[in-house]
Order: C-alpha cells, then sequence, then structure tokens
C-alpha cells in the first residue's frame, strides 16, 4: 500500500483556515504537476487535510474507536471475498479488472448521472473513473450495501481532490 503526502503549495499555506498563501496561481499549477497525471490516477483516495487546531487537539468528545472502525473493515473485507469467490486470485474490490468493474460496481441512473456529471466536470481518465466505482464499492461494502448508492459514488468522487484541483 502506497500512503503519500505533499504540500498544497510550495509555501504550504494554499486553502490555510488563517494564514494566507504567498504563491501565485501558475506557481501553483507548476507544483501540482511536477506530480504526473497518470501516477495519480492510479492512487485511489486524494484526501486534502487542513490544519488541527490546538483546541481541537485537546478535544475528548469521543469518536469512533479503532476497534469498531476495525470490525467494519472486517466485515466489509468478508463481503469481497464471497463475492469473488468464483474469481480466482481476486479477494479484493483494488484488485478486479475492468471487466469485473462492470460486472461488480453497476450503477443506478441517479448514480451514473453523478458520475457523468463529474467525469464531464473534472476532466477525468477512463483509470480515474475506474478507480472511483472501486472506490465507491468499498464505501458501499462498509455501509453493509449490496447497491451502490448516489452517496456511495458521491463519497468516492470527493476522494479525487486533486483532480477536481486541477
Ligand atoms: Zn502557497
Amino acid at each position: 500500500m502506497l500512503v503519500a503526502a505533499m504540500n498544497p503549495c510550495p509555501c504550504g499555506f494554499l486553502n490555510h483556515p488563517e494564514k494566507s498563501c504567498a504563491c501565485h496561481p501558475n506557481t501553483v499549477q507548476r507544483y501540482h504537476q511536477k506530480v504526473s497525471g497518470p501516477l495519480l490516477d492510479r492512487i485511489d483516495m486524494h484526501i486534502e487535510v487542513s490544519p488541527v487546531k490546538y483546541h481541537e487537539l485537546q478535544d475528548t468528545k469521543s469518536s469512533e474507536s479503532s476497534q469498531a472502525i476495525r470490525l467494519r473493515i472486517l466485515a466489509a473485507r468478508q463481503i469481497q471475498q464471497k463475492r469473488y469467490a468464483q474469481q480466482h486470485g481476486t479477494y479484493a474490490n483494488a484488485h478486479i479488472s475492468r471487466k469485473q468493474v462492470e460486472e461488480f460496481c453497476k450503477l443506478k441512473p441517479d448514480g451514473q448521472g453523478i458520475l457523468q456529471m463529474a467525469l464531464k466536470k473534472l476532466g477525468l481518465s477512463a483509470r480515474a473513473y475506474e478507480r472511483i466505482l472501486k472506490v465507491a464499492r468499498t464505501i458501499a461494502d462498509l455501509d453493509g450495501s449490496n447497491s451502490i448508492e448516489s452517496q456511495h459514488i458521491s463519497e468516492a468522487i470527493q476522494y479525487r481532490s486533486l483532480d477536481r484541483s486541477n
């Protein structure tokens, strides 16, 4: 699994809630273009992380425990193992081929509409399109849903923030 991080711009303050970015838009664009499109296409999820404020770090409000998250993930993995039981060498959504995407990541008409609109607006590649469908399948599995609903596809599109900013 590859996990990578980069600054939003050379000065590091683009989209910062309090500080202002000193970079020219062209500089930001050039900076983003250092990471090639084909490489970005191969990364399933891009997420923009904003700075955490000190009082938020101290927040003791209980969030979902790692144990509870682990159980949800295990359940989703089991759903996938079952789904691909007849598919030799495949046991997770991330591994499925283009043909299998067509078979296992079917969208309802409303989901298709959302994805088509996003593709047109963001100018996504065929590779990014497949990634979105696989991630949406996984989000639906985590949700315990047999079908990929519009909220699952919308969430998956949210995880292409670098395509969006380009
Ligand atoms: Zn900047």
